[in-house]
């Protein structure tokens, strides 16, 4: 982890209590993307990482498709989406899993990607990993391999790292 880029993400969070539910510390990364300096560096700072090292960015929505659009057009490579359940207008891979209360799906196009590209994963929280580790064997099921997978901010105390494996994972700052 760049210790600089960490600082940056540091300095543009607002931690929101108990949202959307009590006890829960929301990560507001709103202040980050009202900053233009701030938002560019982040996005060049991985997008250096991975520059030659990916050829298709997989944003998870919703604010993984904000990072991700960023991303895409820095490198130069397409963008895919990775939806919840019932958003995507033609055929898909579904993939469900278990939240605290209750479960979610969620979806992607089974032409999003093609055999063997090297796909970056990104998303703005690492929370449990649920989310992650599904949009991951999406891009799996399609046949493609998760290159990275990347988080503006990984909450490390709720241990979403180990729900990934073994498939390298980068996040801008830990808490
Ligand atoms: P999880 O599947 O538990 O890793 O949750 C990840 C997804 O939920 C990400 O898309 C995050 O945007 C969102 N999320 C989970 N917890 C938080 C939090 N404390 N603050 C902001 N977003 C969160």
């Amino acid at each position: 982890m760049s210790s600089e880029l960490s600082s940056v993400v540091e300095a543009h969070l607002a931690d929101v209590p108990d949202f959307p539910v009590e006890g829960v510390v929301f990560k507001d990364i709103t202040p980050l993307l009202q900053d233009p300096g701030a938002f560019r560096r982040v996005i060049e700072g991985i997008a250096d990482r991975y520059r030659g090292a990916v050829d298709v960015v997989a944003g998870i929505e919703s604010r993984g498709f904000i990072f991700g659009a960023a991303l895409a057009y820095e490198l130069g490579v397409g963008l895919a989406l990775i939806r919840k359940q019932g958003k995507l207008p033609r055929e898909t891979h579904s993939m469900s899993y278990d939240l605290e209360y209750g479960s979610a799906t969620i979806e992607v196009h089974r032409d999003a990607f093609t055999e063997g590209q090297r796909v970056l994963l990104i998303d703005d929280v690492l929370a449990t990993g649920g989310t992650a580790a599904s949009a991951a064997t999406l891009v799996e099921t399609c046949g493609a391999s998760v290159a990275g997978i990347s988080f503006i901010l990984e909450l490390s105390f709720l241990g979403g790292r180990a729900a990934l494996g073994d498939r390298p994972t980068w996040s801008l700052h830990t808490v």
